[in-house]
Parts: C-alpha cells; sequence; structure tokens
C-alpha cells in the first residue's frame, strides 16, 4: 500500500514537473538507489577551490551520449556553487555528489547533498543546465525541517536560478511575464512557488529592500522566520506586497 502510494506521489509530482519544466521539490523524491551501492557505470571527482563534485553515473544510454552534458554540468558546478556559497552559506558542503541515476523519475532532485537527475531528460534537454544551479541551492540553503513555508525555498532556489544562471535564454526559462489562474479561477499568489515567487522577490528587492533576499535566507537558516519578517524588512506585510505586485501584471 505504502508503495502504492509512493507511486502515486511520483507520478504526480512527474507530471507537474513536465508540465512546468521544473525541477521537483525535493521532498516528494524517494530514493531507490545510491550512487555507491556499486551500480555505477562510472564515478569521477573533481576538486576545484576547495570544493569537489563527486559525478556518477548508472545508466548505459548516458554515459555513451552524455559526455557533453556532464562536462557542462560540472562546469556549471563549479561556477555556480561557489557564489551561492559565497552569498548564502559560506559554511555549505565542501562536498556534494551527481547522481544520473536510471531509476530516478523526476527531473531533478536534491537530498543529503546529492542531487539525483534523470538521465533521458538531461540527454533530451542538455540546453536546459541551469538545473543544477537551482538545484546546488537547495544544498546551500540547508534549511532542515520547519525552517520555514515550502514556497519559499523553491522560489529562493529560483531567484537564484534567475540571477546565477549560466544560460537560462537557451533552455527558454522565464520568469512569468504574467499570472495563470488556476482551474477553479483562482489567480496564482505567492505560495505558486517556483518563478511566480522569484519574480515576486525580484520585485520586493528592487522597490523595497535590496538584500531581502539574503536576510529571508539567513531567516530561513537559523530557523528565526516568521509571517512579520516582510513587514520588517519592506514596511508592508507579504499580502500587502502580493497585492500590490499583482496589481503591476497587464490585467486580461
Ligand atoms: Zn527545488
Amino acid at each position: 500500500m505504502k508503495k502504492i502510494v509512493i507511486m502515486i506521489l511520483a507520478a504526480a509530482a512527474f507530471t507537474q514537473v513536465k508540465a512546468q519544466d521544473q525541477p521537483q521539490k525535493p521532498r516528494q523524491h524517494r530514493q531507490r538507489s545510491t550512487w555507491n551501492d556499486g551500480s555505477a557505470l562510472s564515478v569521477d571527482s573533481t576538486t576545484r577551490d576547495g570544493y569537489t563534485l563527486v559525478f556518477a553515473n548508472n545508466d548505459t544510454t548516458f554515459e555513451k551520449e552524455g559526455v557533453d552534458i556532464k562536462k557542462r554540468m560540472i562546469e556549471t558546478f563549479f561556477k555556480v556553487y561557489e557564489e551561492e556559497a559565497n552569498t548564502y552559506n559560506k559554511n555549505t558542503a565542501k562536498r556534494v555528489v551527481f547522481f544520473v541515476d536510471r531509476n530516478y523519475k523526476g527531473v531533478a532532485a536534491t537530498a543529503n547533498m546529492t542531487v539525483h537527475f534523470n538521465p533521458p531528460w538531461m540527454l533530451k534537454k542538455p540546453t536546459d543546465i541551469d538545473v543544477v544551479t537551482h538545484e546546488v541551492m537547495h544544498i546551500v540553503q540547508d534549511y532542515g525541517n520547519g525552517a520555514g513555508p515550502g514556497w519559499l525555498t523553491e522560489g529562493i532556489a529560483d531567484y537564484v536560478r534567475a540571477v546565477y544562471g549560466v544560460d537560462n535564454a537557451g533552455a527558454k526559462w522565464f520568469l512569468p511575464e504574467k499570472l495563470r489562474a488556476d482551474k477553479d479561477g483562482k489567480m496564482q499568489d505567492y505560495t505558486a512557488s517556483y518563478r511566480v515567487t522569484a519574480r515576486f522577490l525580484l520585485w520586493i528587492e528592487k522597490n523595497y529592500k535590496k538584500d531581502l533576499v539574503i536576510n529571508l535566507n539567513n531567516a530561513m537558516r537559523e530557523h528565526t522566520y516568521t509571517d512579520g519578517i516582510w513587514k520588517d524588512q519592506t514596511g508592508k506585510t507579504l499580502d500587502e506586497l502580493w497585492t500590490e505586485y499583482a496589481a503591476t501584471f497587464p490585467k486580461s
């Protein structure tokens, strides 16, 4: 029964990912294999500037056809991880594992300093290299349980993708130019997470508080986040900010 529930959850998560071209929420991920259980076809380790990336793959097709994308994933890691660490958490893990895992069916997910990647996705969408930028931010965040709202965790990861991404345009990954309604006609708000929240954070930084995301990130890391932080930072509540922000979108 539990297995069935997990399978349904996994299927639902995958549908959502496909619809939005976005990584899966890490907490929905269920690990089925590990990179060091002997099933990997290759395990490489690269160290640069004090950071080590272990790259493991257990997918036959990726092993043959993924040489270029693997190289870009590694290059992207060393570019963005240090930048993210310097801004958001200098004590972040020094050793990270990328595991291209034939048993993983989402796009990508991160847990325990390990990012799981879906081999067919990376082969089919090699331009979506900033999946790396988003996922390794979750390692830098290291919020732990109960730190604050999940939509903010994902919103910050996509904010970081928007700011530090190496080729968002190549992936046709853009911040949304309009808000969408759900099937009940309710318009998206900040809880929509990912890019919707990311764009909102950028807007607040531009109009109210320059280092908002750094301060939110610190509060989440220290488990001092409360709803009051928005008013402390900007003079307005979260809902007041959203109402003002939502009014900036063209009506239609
Ligand atoms: Zn994420």
